[in-house]
């Protein structure tokens, strides 16, 4: 954790920016919902706890400031929220997602898995790729197993 708050800390100051400790409560709230996707409301209620005289603007400017810096990316799964996900490091494209439309749970695949798809794309539309959003809905293996 520590670790990794120091890599995004370098990230932002590679742009100029300081890890202000505001900055910093948000980025650890992330770090510990790292499986949930989070809306800004969702971030802020839990930044709250941490730093109770913090505003929603500021969160919000924080989230969007580590979107521009692509620590976070900001997903939208149909529902109208804009949801919060970190960034796999290292990671050249965004992870998958497998929405469940029976519980609303979200997995995250994090293999790209998409090699020989972006190849046909490039080739045959003369397309360079730089980043895709792949969302999957359907039924999770938790509701498969209710059901049998
Ligand atoms: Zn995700
Ligand atoms: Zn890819
Ligand atoms: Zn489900």
């Amino acid at each position: 954790m520590e670790q990794r708050i120091d890599r995004i800390k370098k990230q932002l100051h590679s742009k100029s920016y300081k890890l202000t400790p505001q900055r910093e409560v948000t980025v650890r709230v992330l770090l510990e919902h790292e499986d949930d996707h989070l809306s800004a409301e969702d971030v802020y209620m839990l930044v709250k706890e941490k730093y109770p005289e913090i505003g929603l603007a500021t969160v919000y400017r924080t989230l969007e400031l580590l979107t521009e810096l692509k620590v976070v990316d900001k997903i939208n799964f149909g529902d109208g929220v804009s949801r919060y996900d970190l960034r796999q490091e290292g990671a050249a494209h965004f992870h998958h997602h497998l929405v469940c439309i029976e519980c609303g749970s979200v997995d995250e695949i994090q293999e790209d898995l998409l090699e020989d798809v972006e190849k046909i794309v490039e080739s045959r539309f003369n397309f360079e790729i730089k980043d895709h959003r792949l969302t999957f809905h359907g039924i999770c293996y938790r509701c498969k197993d209710k059901s049998e």
